[in-house]
């Protein structure tokens, strides 16, 4: 088999790869103005520009074209490129694509901010590729374009014959995208970005080349497919009825008329793969309107706890309940409706402890952006996450639920002491990423979203969990 070197050349956030076998060709185009980065390159690496036959743009992202032209124009190659995206580079077009994670949602907010300081020189498409495989034999390279829609719908990868595959975004691997190899978090249809891996590992492809962040082997995205489709198509546990309800959902309260119908419906929702099998508990806490009612229309077990004390409100629920795994969540939140099939995924692994959740507030503004912002770096100082949290009940009872001394922030102490405790027993403490909640912004539209920032003094007196007096005015007194 003839050999080809596969060179690396990263321009801007775009890793570029340079394909030496009996000819030369380039994949991809780089970010914009990398002109001076590319003569560079190939100076370090010895290789003539102009002896780059083609150039084939992966895809139309302005990440991935931006110096196609001034490439073109140092090496007298030919750009190759879908028929779909080609409209992209000749008019210089920059789409964001859609999110399909909850990273790729706050990532893609902070792209929109810094789109309109993108500019790339449009330039035409000599070779326009469809959908047909095309030979790369005429440039001398042993391997082929197949195409392999899904990140865009124009995408399209290279694969070797050795099963070397470059995939453009059609995986990605490594911060600030992901932390590890698997699926991208922005797609125009991810369902297609699943049948185009399964094609590329058809016709196998061994090591992956994705455009940001270094190569893999493909076994990785094989898992990933495997382990979706499992947690997706179905659910383990549907088919089994046990007298003890897999999960308990336990849901503080206090005058929630407004928003608890909400969170009940979401949790019906994300309980419809576990039949019977789901049990919510609602401990209502000095309550003067129909809480109480439409917690027990939606069939949930009502207890009773009056204490000014999140923590005992939420050990009252525990301890009526009798399900293997708890779930923890508040009444102004709702859960996504694969929540409780990616816990049992999780938890079924017998990897982990349990974990917390990433939450969304239901509106943004630069206030709230700038507390989640500090709340996050309060977590991450920590290592831990909240929100809503999963654990088997027995590793709840093991640690005694939440600490009752505490009047605020029983939820971090709760998260450091699950994580402490999962450590003994060599399991981790985990944060959801393929599910999230989402939050109301009650607090921020009573208090204004500056509230917490402007109030560091408040702020340092509740992270303390024994100031009565500023709990009572930020949770147990507030009007409803
Ligand atoms: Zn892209
Ligand atoms: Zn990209």
């Amino acid at each position: 088999m003839m050999r080809v070197s596969i060179r690396p050349i990263k321009l801007g956030a775009d890793r570029c790869y340079i394909l030496q076998g009996e000819g030369t060709i380039m994949i991809d185009g780089g970010g914009p103005g990398q002109a001076v980065r590319f003569r560079k390159a190939m100076e370090k690496l010895c290789i003539d520009p102009r002896s780059i036959r083609l150039i084939v743009l992966t895809h139309g992202h302005w990440d991935h074209i931006g110096s196609a032209r001034d490439i073109q124009e140092i090496t007298g190659a030919k750009i190759a490129m879908h028929q779909r995206e080609k409209d992209l580079l000749e008019k210089s077009l920059k789409p964001l694509p859609p999110a399909v994670t909850v990273w790729g949602h706050i990532f893609k907010r902070i792209m929109t901010v810094f789109l309109p300081l993108v500019h790339f020189p449009p330039t035409n498409v000599d070779v326009v590729l469809d959908n047909d495989e095309r030979s790369l034999a005429e440039y001398g390279i042993p391997g082929r374009i197949i195409y392999t829609p899904g990140h865009s719908l124009g995408s399209v990868s290279i694969l070797l014959d050795t099963g070397d595959a470059f995939v453009g975004d059609l995986a990605m691997n490594g911060f600030p995208l992901r932390l590890g190899p698997g699926l991208p978090i922005f797609a125009e249809d991810i369902q297609k970005v699943r049948e185009s891996w399964k094609l590329l590992l058809d016709q196998g492809a061994k090591t992956v080349y994705p455009a940001h962040w270094k190569p893999f082997a493909a076994e990785a995205i094989r898992k990933v497919l495997l382990c979706q489709e499992f947690g997706e198509g179905q659910p383990l546990g549907r088919h089994q009825v046990d007298a003890m309800p897999r999960f308990s959902i336990l849901i503080p309260a206090r005058n929630e008329e407004q928003f608890l119908p909400r969170c009940l419906e979401s949790i019906q929702s994300a309980a419809e793969p576990f039949p019977n099998q789901v049990e919510v508990v609602v401990a209502v806490n000095r309550c003067t309107d129909r809480t109480e009612q439409i917690a027990a229309e939606h069939g949930a077990t009502v207890v009773h706890e009056d204490a000014k004390c999140m923590a005992k409100i939420r050990n009252a629920a525990a301890k009526a309940a009798s399900g293997e795994i708890i779930v923890t969540i508040d009444a102004d939140s709702w859960m996504s409706r694969n929540m409780l099939v990616e816990i049992d995924r999780l938890l079924r692994t017998g990897k982990y402890v349990g974990g917390g959740v990433i939450v969304l507030p239901e509106r943004w503004s630069l206030g709230i952006l700038a507390t989640c912002v500090m709340i996050s770096l309060l977590l991450l100082r920590h290592r831990v996450s909240a929100g809503l949290f999963w654990c088997r009940r027995e590793d709840f009872e093991a640690i005694g639920g939440f600490n009752e001394e505490l009047v605020s922030v029983e939820d971090l102490d709760f998260a450091k002491r699950l994580k402490a405790y999962g450590r003994s027993k060599e399991r981790r403490f985990t944060t959801i990423a393929r599910a999230h909640i989402t939050t109301s912004c009650r607090k921020f539209d009573i208090f204004g979203d500056w509230h917490l920032l402007k109030s560091r003094e408040i702020v340092r007196r509740i992270l303390t969990g024994r100031s009565q007096k500023d709990a009572d005015h930020f949770y147990y007194d507030v009007k409803r």
